[in-house]
Order: structure tokens, then C-alpha cells, then sequence
């Protein structure tokens, strides 16, 4: 068993500007999320991982993806952390450090959909299909049934529409920029005005 360690607490915090370790366990959060059932951990299960350091559980947890970002945990907790931020954290660190779970398809789908934007200047449906079962075998046979309805429908075309891509790339280096920056200012660990951490 891995020690238990402060490190990926402190940098969640520092991330989601809030504070994880106080995290009594009460579990408002999981009750009142409505993708909890869904996933591999609920909210306050991966709330005890950050605490704990444990950076295989928090970040290769299928439930961070599923996470729709609508905050109802952050209204919920009694102890003002800001859940939905610490989610966002560990998507961003699940990348960085290579942890996301290879057969988690929502993470899949959304870098599938950004390179395809970035390409396209617009999402193309078919390729984003594609490359999905392409590099995610276990979709491979998933939704074969909706994908010949859908291309039935022509909501499938073959030749991807065109948008503007070079304003489509300008937005994605700007939002990178930003990020970058937005991470820089961030570096110290935040310390509970309360004294702890
Ligand atoms: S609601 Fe807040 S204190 Fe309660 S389990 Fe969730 S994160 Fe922890
Ligand atoms: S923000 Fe995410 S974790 Fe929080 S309640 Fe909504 S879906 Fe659940």
C-alpha cells in the first residue's frame, strides 16, 4: 500500500483554489450528484483519495469524467469546498500525468472532439466515431445499431464540414495561454485562512 501522503492535496488545492483536507466525509455531495451512481467512486469517495494521496485512485477514477461540472456538491458541502473545482483539477492532472483510464470514453471522446476542431475548425461527426473505436477497442461494437441510424439520417456525412479553423485554433492556443497562466499564479499550495490545511 502506497503511504499516505499531502502532496496531491496540496495541489488540488492550489489548482481549485480550495481546500480538500476539510473533507469530513459527511457525503452530501454524493447524494445530491446525479452522475454518482454511474461511476467507479462517488464524489466523496474521490474527496478521501485526494486526502490520502492517492493520485491512482483520484486521477484514473472513471467518475471524474463523467462529472457534468453542475456544482451541486460545491452547493452542498457544509464545509465550503468546491468539489465541482477539485474534479476539474484532476482531469487536468489525469493528463499531465498520463493516469486517465484508457477505457474511460468520455475523456477519449473530448480530446478526440478538440484535435477535430483544431482540424475541421468544426466537430466532424464521422471521425470523431472513427478515431473513438479506433482507439478504444472496447467501443468498437458500442452504439453500432444508433451509428447506422444516425447515417441513415445523413447525421453522419462522410466529408466533414469545413468552419473556420484558423479562428478555432487562435481560441485553443488563447485558452492555452490562459490555463498556463492561470496554473503559474497558482503554484503555492493554499492555506486555510483558519490556520490549517
Ligand atoms: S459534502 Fe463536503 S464535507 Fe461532505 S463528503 Fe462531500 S466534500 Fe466532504
Ligand atoms: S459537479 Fe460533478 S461531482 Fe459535483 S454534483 Fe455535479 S456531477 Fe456530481
Amino acid at each position: 500500500m502506497s503511504p499516505i501522503t499531502a502532496e496531491l492535496g496540496k495541489r488540488v488545492n492550489a489548482g481549485a483554489e480550495t481546500n480538500a483536507f476539510k473533507c469530513y466525509q459527511c457525503k452530501r455531495c454524493s447524494i445530491g450528484c446525479p452522475v454518482a451512481s454511474y461511476g467507479d467512486l462517488h464524489p466523496a469517495q474521490v474527496m478521501r483519495a485526494v486526502q490520502l494521496g492517492d493520485i491512482d485512485a483520484a486521477a484514473a477514477s472513471k467518475f471524474i469524467w463523467l462529472c457534468t461540472g453542475c456544482e451541486t456538491c460545491t452547493t452542498r458541502c457544509p464545509q465550503g469546498i468546491d468539489i465541482a473545482a477539485v474534479m476539474d483539477e484532476l482531469r487536468k492532472i489525469a493528463r499531465e500525468e498520463d493516469k486517465v483510464n484508457k477505457d474511460t470514453g468520455f475523456a477519449n471522446v473530448l480530446k478526440l472532439n478538440l484535435d477535430s476542431m483544431k482540424r475541421w475548425g468544426r466537430m466532424s461527426e464521422i471521425e470523431l466515431v472513427a478515431l473513438d473505436k479506433l482507439t478504444r477497442p472496447s467501443s468498437l461494437m458500442a452504439d453500432v445499431g444508433l451509428g447506422i441510424k444516425m447515417f441513415g439520417k445523413g447525421k453522419l456525412p462522410i466529408i466533414p464540414g469545413r468552419g473556420d479553423r484558423k479562428q478555432m485554433r487562435r481560441i485553443a492556443a488563447e485558452a492555452e495561454r490562459i490555463e498556463a497562466e492561470r496554473r503559474r499564479m497558482r503554484r503555492v499550495p493554499i492555506v486555510d485562512k483558519e490556520g490549517g490545511e
